[in-house]
């Protein structure tokens, strides 16, 4: 957690501001009553609380009054957020890629790039998607002094309390102190918030979903990329939460003894269902003079997922071979993420279930392999792959994480 450093009125920040104001950003336009009912505050917290937040600039009040079903027939103004009141910088770096993207409270993006260049070392990413930083500010017309916060996460294990990078074993990355590099690279000295880039995503997600999520109180994203990851977003009673840990769910033994994973462990689900591992078993099958369809598709060139994808489609049958295992696995994990923390909603972020043959076995081992005895309430929803996901979602953790220390 970061320390309060600049208040938006010094002095009177508290935990119930926090949770007027959270109230107002997930559920607004909201009449002050409703708040009250919520949170079980009285009417005179919510006033005191309302108008420091309307005098602060983070709220306004409708222009007309609603009928107020609470108060026997009297008007109530009911009050939102005001969406340019701030505005966030979020980065996500993954060796092959840094995005970033500026987005104001309410998560508009009003500004989105990415640098597509492969670089393993974890200096040129933090530096490279560092320097986007001033690109994106000059094409808003902003200074640094214009941004609330910077959102920065990347794939691997974080400590997000101390801003630290702890191991990100396939590309031998350790103990790097993120927010420390980020602050110099940048020299923003404003709330600098630190993630893994799958629980950015669940907070991007908990932004951009509020009328799906409103009465929801967990959810897991199951997030499947070069790593494979599965945090779990828990709300505390009727006040927005956080992400509960990264869920490394990567590295659950699926086979004793089996495939070799970048960890350095065997049997990892990681080694047979991450998009490397398709990808390392399509090259594989190349080499075999298999997959020849696939083979076309690359002239050449190693495949990549949308390669893999596309000769999917169109029929390659050793593609697709190799593509059932990887989701049949994946299927199994799910499963057992289930069996072992049941969530309201898990939502499945992956390249390969663009494809609905994908989804449809997907859920068929789910459901085959859950325990419906225990968990028949889990609903399975699938996100878009987006480039954009992570760096927005970085973003979101920023604005979040203002919202919950009052740090703007
Ligand atoms: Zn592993």
């Amino acid at each position: 957690m970061q320390s309060i450093q600049r208040s938006v009125l010094p002095g009177t920040w508290s935990a119930s501001t926090s949770e007027v104001l959270k109230t107002i950003y997930y559920r607004g336009p909201i009449k002050r009553s409703e708040i009250a009912d919520l949170l079980g505050l009285t009417k005179a917290t919510i006033t005191t609380n309302v108008n420091y937040l309307i005098a602060a600039g983070l709220v306004k009040e409708d222009e007309k009054p609603v009928l107020d079903s609470n108060s026997l027939g009297r008007k109530a103004r009911r009050v939102s957020i005001v969406p340019d009141a701030k505005h966030y910088v979020g980065i996500e770096i993954r060796g092959y890629k840094r995005v970033i993207c500026v987005r104001n409270l309410m998560g508009k993006t009003i500004y989105a790039n990415q640098d597509n260049r492969l670089f393993h070392g974890y200096d040129e990413n933090v530096k490279l998607g560092c320097s986007m930083l001033q690109e994106a500010l000059d094409a808003c017309g902003f200074t640094l002094n214009d941004i609330s916060g910077i959102g920065f996460c990347m794939p691997g294990v974080v400590n997000s309390e101390d801003g630290i990078l702890d191991t990100l074993p396939s590309f031998g990355w350790r103990d790097k102190p993120v927010r420390d590099d980020v602050r110099a690279l940048t020299g923003y000295s404003g709330p600098i918030s630190i993630e893994n880039n799958a629980c950015a995503r669940a907070y991007g997600l908990r932004l951009t979903q509020r009328e799906l999520l409103k009465d929801i109180h967990n959810f897991t994203y199951f997030f499947i990329s070069r790593g494979i990851a599965c945090p779990l977003f828990l709300d505390t009673s009727n006040v927005v939460g956080s992400v509960v840990g990264a869920g490394e769910v990567g590295h659950m033994i699926m086979q004793p003894n089996g495939l070799l994973c970048s960890c350095g462990n065997r049997g990892c689900l990681e080694a047979y269902s991450s998009d490397v591992a398709v990808i390392t078993r399509c090259k594989e099958a190349m080499d075999h003079g298999e997959a020849k369809l696939l083979r076309s598709l690359c002239q050449g060139e190693p495949p990549t997922m949308q390669n893999i994808i596309s000769a999917q489609m169109e029929g390659d049958e050793d593609v697709r071979r190799i593509v059932e295992s990887a989701v049949n696995m994946l299927g199994l994990a799910v499963a057992n993420v289930v069996n072992f923390a049941s969530s309201r909603i898990m939502f499945i972020d992956g390249v390969l279930f663009g494809v609905p043959e994908n989804r449809e076995l997907l859920l068929n081992v789910i459901h085959t392999n859950l325990c419906n005895a225990l968990h028949p309430g889990t609903e399975f929803r699938f996100v878009e792959p987006n480039d954009y996901s992570g760096a927005n979602g970085a973003a979101a953790l920023a604005i979040h994480d203002s919202l919950t220390y009052g740090d703007f």
